[in-house]
């Protein structure tokens, strides 16, 4: 059985972004993988959490990662930071990976720009997701566009391992979705939407209270024009509140655009927030329900079991053919 691996950062609250670029794809592969979803609490501090929001955000996302479907029975869901063969295994992908390689990852460059002090974890980054991959010999990485080119990386590491150090790493592929894999920033067509944004009314949160959702969908941004057309060119905004449409209400870009054909945007995005309430809804209750329960420790407790020591194996091969001497 093939192995898919791919996590989130707990780093705030999850978005429809994250929700349709990528936990909806775990959900699906989860039937006929071999599966691995992690909550990347050590991808989350490349930038600055206040400890008591890390907690929250930890369990929420292991929350929702239920709520959304998936089953501990089917897939092990853990945190990053309960299997330490991450940490290590990311350490020595440190050491292969090369300055100029890193210099070009343009989350990197976003991340940093006009920072005036970047920590060196937000550099290496794509050395640790490398490590998370590899760890487990994952087939798939189910992730969004924005990922491409971290995957892009992992791929040129495990063939640099195992041309150095003998045939060992899978090479992974990426799976991103044809529809979907970059929903942009509801106050910025041209970036994509981040939970991490400070600016709350850029993203809509998976959890956000149906009010909420209406008034951030009737802030955003529109193009000039009114005419209601999937044109990601020249009508980047519109085009993603389309896309997003799409993904809520299963109806096709074109079924949308004959159905506002003739409108103004006003109506359509009062309809669409209809549509992304009512779709979050049962989602919503869930999470409620899962969170209430207390269940997700278990979960999580026994997802960092079977991730340890599918890593662990990993780890003790990695190490002997690098020529770690073994203890004794
Ligand atoms: P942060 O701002 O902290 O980086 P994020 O919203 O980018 O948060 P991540 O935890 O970095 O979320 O990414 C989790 C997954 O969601 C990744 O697979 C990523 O590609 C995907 N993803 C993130 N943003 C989007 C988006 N706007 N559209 C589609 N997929 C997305
Ligand atoms: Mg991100």
């Amino acid at each position: 059985m093939k192995t898919v691996l791919s996590g989130i950062q707990p780093s705030g609250s999850l978005t429809i972004g994250n929700y349709i670029g990528a936990m909806k794809n775990f959900v699906a592969l989860q039937e006929d993988y071999n599966s691995y979803f992690m909550v990347v609490d050590l991808h989350a501090i490349t930038v600055a959490q206040e400890p008591a929001a890390l907690r929250e955000a930890s369990e929420s996302v292991a929350a929702l990662y239920l709520a959304a479907g998936l089953d501990p029975a089917k897939a092990n869901i853990f945190l990053q930071s309960h299997v330490p063969q991450h940490a290590e295994l990311g350490w020595i992908m440190t050491t292969l990976v090369a300055m100029g390689e890193l210099e070009r990852m343009t989350q990197f460059k976003d991340k940093s720009e006009g920072k005036d002090s970047v920590g060196a974890g937000l550099f290496v980054y794509p050395a640790l997701m490398a490590a998370d991959i590899l760890l487990y010999n994952a087939d798939l990485v189910p992730v969004g566009d924005d990922q491409k080119q971290h995957l892009e990386l992992t791929r040129d590491l495990a063939g640099r391992f195992n041309h150095r150090f003998g045939e060992y790493f899978t090479v992974p592929e990426p799976f991103i979705p044809k529809v979907g894999a970059r929903i942009m920033s509801l106050d910025d067509g041209t970036k994509k939407m981040s939970k991490s944004n400070p600016n709350a009314g850029s993203f809509i949160a998976l959890l956000d209270p149906p009010d909420v959702i209406r008034k951030k969908l009737s802030r955003a941004t529109t193009d000039s024009g009114r005419e209601v057309m999937y044109d990601p060119q020249n009508k980047p905004e519109i085009s993603n509140l389309m896309s997003i449409y799409s993904q809520f209400s299963g109806l096709s870009l074109d079924e949308i655009t004959a159905k506002y054909e003739g409108q103004m945007y006003g109506g359509f995005k009062k309809e669409l927030a209809e549509v992304v309430v009512a779709g979050l809804e049962p989602l919503q209750q869930r999470y409620h329900d899962i969170r209430e329960s207390g269940e997700v420790h278990q979960v999580l407790r026994q997802g960092a079991e079977n991730a340890q020591a599918a890593a662990e194996k990993t780890l003790i091969a990695v190490k002997e053919r690098m020529g770690f001497l073994p203890a004794q």
